[in-house]
């Protein structure tokens, strides 16, 4: 078994229900640096698709779910990206 949690008894559900209940719900998608679905292109302002931030030690990520195209994924923001234009 795990160990207990050390949140206060109710903490998550007090905290979804003020999450759901907050009138602008995609506001704090202003810090993601991507509005568009990697898969198929649609924007991913609709309140049904699904964008959340986590960390990995200091490297931003994010789960994306498009409710468009059904893509579900990581992105990962990259300082530098270098690549070899494929023969045809
Ligand atoms: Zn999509």
């Amino acid at each position: 078994m795990g160990k207990p949690s050390r949140l206060p008894a109710g903490y998550v559900e007090r905290a979804v229900a003020e999450m759901l209940a907050t009138r602008d719900r995609m506001a704090s998608t202003a810090q993601i640096p991507f509005g568009h679905c990697p898969g198929c292109g649609a924007g991913l302002a609709d309140p049904a698709s699904f964008v959340q931030e986590f960390w990995v030690a200091d490297e931003a990520r994010f789960l994306v779910w498009c409710r468009a195209c059904g893509f579900t994924g990581t992105v990962v923001k990259v300082e530098r990206f270098e690549t070899h234009e494929t023969a045809e």
